[in-house]
């Protein structure tokens, strides 16, 4: 039933879960936390939070979570990732700890923690391609960025030196950022809209 309330899963090993649920349910969106395989069952779209990628890697792995949702998002799951969840989609990974995997997804690398701790958290408002209306309030923290934007992937932000912050490939979408954070729905919005045309997991 691809109707009106999609159901959404928020992978819910660790990280800011609750205020993803937050903006999906004010959206009109029905949330699933996902800790186990059963949980993916019946969902149109898989939120990947922020919070600490190397643990959400171990985590997922050791609940048998990587593989299912690896082949999910290759069959096609909208998906959206902040921070560490864009990590999580990074087809490759720049400083991660050693034997860290991610689950793929976009063709981008990613290179963690890369403000360094002079800037490790800051807020700062974006102009976000494809969103009408005000530059988008954001907040980064510890954030990464994209080094590389392969083919087939849009960038959607840049800070005003050019790092890349935002990209999509129609599927996945990847900020490093947390609009979750700063209370702007809009890019959530977008994911939402393609949830609700996805069939459900079976
Ligand atoms: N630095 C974290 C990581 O490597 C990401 C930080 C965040 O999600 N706010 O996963």
């Amino acid at each position: 039933m691809g109707g009106s309330t999609p159901l959404i899963g928020i992978l819910a090993l660790q990280g800011d879960v609750r205020e993803h649920r937050r903006m999906l349910e004010q959206l009109g969106a029905s949330v699933v936390e996902v800790r186990t395989t059963a949980d993916l069952q019946g969902i149109q779209g898989l939120v990947i939070p922020g919070g600490e990628s190397s643990v959400m890697d171990k985590l997922s792995r050791r609940f048998g979570l990587a593989e299912p949702i690896r082949w999910a998002i290759d069959e096609g799951l909208p998906v959206l990732g902040t921070c560490a969840g864009m990590i999580m989609l990074a087809a490759e990974l720049v400083d991660g700890i050693s034997g860290q995997e991610t689950f793929g997804g976009l063709d981008i690398a990613v290179q963690r923690n890369a403000f360094g701790a002079q800037r490790e958290s800051f807020d700062t408002s974006l102009r976000i391609a494809g969103l009408d209306g005000p530059e988008m309030d954001v907040s980064f923290i510890r954030a990464p960025i994209v080094t590389r934007v392969g083919a087939g992937v849009d960038t959607l932000a840049t800070l005003d030196d050019g790092r890349v912050v935002a990209v999509d490939n129609g599927q996945c979408l990847a900020l490093a950022f947390h609009p979750e954070v700063s209370g702007d729905a809009r890019l959530h919005e977008v994911f939402v809209s393609r949830a609700r045309e996805y069939p459900p997991m079976p």
